[in-house]
């Protein structure tokens, strides 16, 4: 019988023997562009792409990164050249059984400016996490692509909750609504939170749409479900990187 690949395990083949540390709070991933060839850094949210041949070097070694076999993982510069921004996904586990519990996606780009944040996190398990669940990279691209067709396609929630001011506080916090584009210096975080079914995962997931907006605009959830599904069908049809 074949043994059971640890989620670990799995994240280190597909990063080429990478694992994915949070440094500082941070994932570091070291990975080359199939566009250009670039060796960068994904730190975070953030892509670091000028690496001098020493940095490299340097990643390298403090990441267990074999140069010969880094992970094809679009950079910025490629990706808005193929779909028009900036788009990334996560994947959230279950540290103690591996087992999938959700995703999360950003999508951000500057002209014009669009920047969301989507999350899918299984309730009963987001419930019982102490803290804010960090994401991990995307294991099973089949699995991420079919849960996310399918919330796509679900029709409007009837039970939206708006965020509170604490949640887009929050957020303010860890993403900067707009990501510094140019004329998004007034821009703040709308969006909510709905329940739906995901029978792939095995239960109820909490679902969360942020949107960065000018502040005096008002939200519409369907303008911005709309343009979720715009994103998420033209990111699906390039396919999922790293899986
Ligand atoms: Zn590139």
């Amino acid at each position: 019988m074949e043994p059971i690949e640890t989620h670990l395990e799995k994240v280190r083949r597909l990063l080429g023997g990478q694992e994915a540390p949070l440094i500082d709070g941070q994932r570091h991933i070291l990975g080359q562009c199939p566009g250009c060839g670039r060796i960068w850094l994904q730190r975070g949210t953030t892509q670091v792409l000028h690496l001098t041949a020493a940095g490299i070097e340097t990643w390298a070694r403090q990441l267990h990164a074999d140069l010969a076999r880094l992970p094809r993982r679009a950079c910025r510069a490629c990706q808005i050249r193929l779909v028009g921004g900036e788009f990334a996904l996560d994947e959230y586990v279950d540290a103690p059984s591996g087992a999938i519990t959700g995703y999360g996606m950003s999508w951000e780009r500057g002209t014009p400016p669009q920047h969301l944040l989507f999350s899918a996190v299984l309730r009963s398990w987001l419930e019982r996490q102490p803290a804010v669940p960090e994401p991990s990279v995307v294991t099973n691209a089949a699995l991420a692509e079919t849960v996310l067709r399918r919330l796509v396609h679900r029709p409007p929630p009837l039970h939206f909750q708006p965020f509170e001011d604490v949640i887009r506080t929050l957020l303010t916090r860890e993403n900067t609504p707009g990501a510094h584009a140019p004329g998004t210096d007034n821009w703040t975080w709308h969006g909510g939170l709905w329940i739906a079914h995901s029978p792939e995962l095995g239960g109820d997931v909490m679902i969360s749409l942020a949107q960065a907006l000018p502040s005096h605009v008002r939200f519409s959830l369907d303008a911005a479900l709309t343009l979720w599904r715009q994103i998420l069908s033209h990111a699906l049809s390039f396919g999922i990187e790293g899986a």
